[in-house]
C-alpha cells in the first residue's frame, strides 16, 4: 500500500474541534476593530519577491533565510508573504488609497516562514494586522494601543500581557546611534557570538535584541539609543507616552527593543508575555513613515502591528479556558418512523427561515430515539424537535429542552415562537 502522504513540517490543520475557539476569538477581535472604525483589506498571498526585499530589507532573518520562495512558469521569482505590511503598502499603491488620505485597515490570514517549528512559531502561522496611513501623529499610535488593550481585556487576558515601548527614533539619528553602537561592538569583538559577529555590520541593530546573555550583560555598557534620538522622535515619544498614561495603560520602556524588520522608526511596541514560554511576543508593531515612499509611493506616514493568532489562542486556552467556543448546535432535530425525514427537513427549513442566526442540526443517517439524542447531547443542543409519524399526521412537533427534560406538544405553525421563548 502506498505511504500516506502527510502536511508539510510547521503546517498545521486546524480541526472541527479547535474552529469553533478560533472563529470566536477573530470574531472579537473584529468586532473590537469594527468599533474603533477600521476597514478589511484582502491581499494576495503571493507577492513578487521584489516586494519583501525592498520593503523588508535583505539583511534580516526574514529575507535572509525565512522566505519561500519560487519561480513560476514565466520564470519570475515570486514568494508567499511572509508578512502583510509590505502587500498592504502595494496595494495602497496601486490603487491610490494612501497620498493625501486617511486609512485605518486591518487583515487577517496566513502568512510563512521557513523557522524550526516549535510551540507558538510554525512555518504556516496567521496573522492579524493593522495599518493606518495619513496620521502622523502620536495620538493615532497611542489608539492602536488602546484597541490592543480592549482585546486583551474582551478576551480575558489583559494580566498576562505586558506592553514594552521604545522610540528607534528618525533614519538620520538611527545611523548616528549605527556608528556608535559599531564604535563599541569592534571593541569587544572577541566576546561576540558568531551571530552578532555578522550582524555587527549588516544590521547592528539586531545585535540588540539577541539571545545571548553574556552578550546582554555587555551590552549594558553600550551607547543608549534613547541619547541619540533627534529632537522630533523624542517628543513623539512623550507624546505617545502621556496618551498612555492619560488611558490607564502601563508600559515599559525597553531602550533594547528594536525590530526584527527594517521600516520601522520612531514609534515601536511589543505585548509580550511569560504565560507561552520562550515565544512570548503576542503582538507587535511600530511606526514606519518611510515606507511607502521607500516602495514608490509619495511619502505617507504610517503606523501598524501585527499580530500572532496561533500565540493568542494559545494564550487564551492557557489563561481563560472560561472563553470557551460556544457549541456548535442549539437545535437537534429527531425524526423518527417510516417516511418521516423528508417532512423533519421541511421544517428545519422552515425553522431556518423564522429563527436565523438559530443552528438547527438535522440528524441524518436514521438510528433509533436513544441514538439520537445521544448525537444531540454531543452537539450540544440545548433543544431537540422530535417529529414522528403521529406528529406528522397531526401537525405537531414535540419540542424538548434537553436541560431541563420539559417536554411538550405544539402544532408546527407555532414552533418558532416556542424556540424563540426557549433560546431567548
Ligand atoms: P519572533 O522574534 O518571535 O521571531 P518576529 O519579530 O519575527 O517574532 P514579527 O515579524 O514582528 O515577528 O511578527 C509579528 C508577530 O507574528 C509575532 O509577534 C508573533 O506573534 C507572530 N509570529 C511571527 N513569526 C511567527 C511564526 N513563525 N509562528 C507563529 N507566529 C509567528
Ligand atoms: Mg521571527
Amino acid at each position: 500500500m502506498a505511504k500516506n502522504i502527510q502536511a508539510i513540517r510547521g503546517m498545521n490543520d486546524y480541526l472541527p474541534g479547535e474552529t469553533a475557539i478560533w472563529q470566536r476569538i477573530e470574531s472579537t477581535l473584529k468586532n473590537v476593530l469594527g468599533s474603533y472604525g477600521y476597514s478589511e483589506i484582502r491581499l494576495p498571498i503571493v507577492e513578487q519577491t521584489p516586494l519583501f526585499k525592498r520593503a523588508i530589507g535583505e539583511v534580516t532573518d526574514v529575507v535572509e533565510k525565512e522566505m519561500y520562495t519560487f519561480d513560476d512558469r514565466n520564470g519570475d521569482s515570486l514568494t508567499l508573504r511572509p508578512e502583510g505590511t509590505a502587500g498592504c503598502v502595494r496595494a495602497g499603491i496601486e490603487h491610490g488609497l494612501l497620498y493625501n488620505q486617511e486609512q485605518r485597515l486591518w487583515y487577517v490570514g496566513p502568512m510563512f516562514r521557513y523557522e524550526r517549528p516549535q510551540k507558538g512559531r510554525y512555518r504556516q502561522f496567521h496573522q492579524l494586522g493593522v495599518e493606518v496611513f495619513g496620521l502622523q501623529g502620536p495620538d493615532i499610535d497611542a489608539e492602536l494601543i488602546m484597541l490592543t488593550a480592549r482585546w486583551w481585556r474582551e478576551l480575558g487576558i489583559a494580566s498576562h500581557v505586558a506592553l514594552e515601548l521604545n522610540s528607534i527614533g528618525s533614519l538620520e539619528a538611527r545611523a548616528t546611534y549605527r556608528d556608535a553602537l559599531v564604535a563599541f561592538l569592534e571593541q569587544h569583538k572577541d566576546k561576540l557570538d558568531e551571530d552578532c559577529l555578522r550582524r555587527m555590520y549588516t544590521n547592528p541593530l539586531r545585535v540588540l535584541d539577541t539571545k545571548n546573555q553574556d552578550i546582554q550583560t555587555l551590552l549594558n555598557d553600550a551607547p543608549k539609543l534613547g541619547d541619540y534620538l533627534d529632537d522630533e522622535s523624542r517628543e513623539h515619544f512623550a507624546g505617545l507616552c502621556a496618551f498612555l498614561d492619560d488611558a490607564g495603560i502601563a508600559y515599559t520602556v525597553n531602550q533594547r527593543l528594536v525590530r526584527g524588520l527594517d521600516y520601522y522608526n520612531r514609534t515601536v511596541f511589543e505585548w509580550v508575555t511569560t504565560s507561552l514560554g520562550a515565544q512570548g511576543t503576542v503582538c507587535a508593531g511600530g511606526r514606519y513613515d518611510g515606507l511607502v515612499e521607500q516602495l514608490g509611493g509619495r511619502a505617507t506616514p504610517a503606523v501598524g502591528f501585527a499580530m500572532g493568532l496561533e500565540r493568542l489562542v494559545l494564550l487564551v486556552q492557557a489563561v481563560n479556558p472560561e472563553f470557551k467556543a460556544e457549541s456548535v448546535v442549539d437545535i437537534y432535530l429527531v425524526a423518527s418512523g417510516a417516511n418521516t425525514q423528508s417532512a423533519a427537513m421541511q421544517l428545519g427549513e422552515q425553522v431556518r427561515d423564522a429563527l436565523p442566526g438559530v443552528r438547527l442540526m438535522m440528524n441524518h443517517g436514521g438510528g433509533n430515539f436513544k441514538k439520537q439524542f445521544a448525537r444531540a447531547d454531543k452537539w450540544g443542543a440545548r433543544v431537540a424537535l422530535v417529529l414522528g409519524e403521529s406528529e406528522i399526521a397531526d401537525g405537531n412537533v414535540v419540542v424538548k429542552d434537553l436541560r431541563s427534560g420539559e417536554q411538550s406538544t405544539v402544532t408546527q405553525d407555532s414552533v418558532a415562537a416556542h424556540l424563540r421563548a426557549l433560546l431567548g
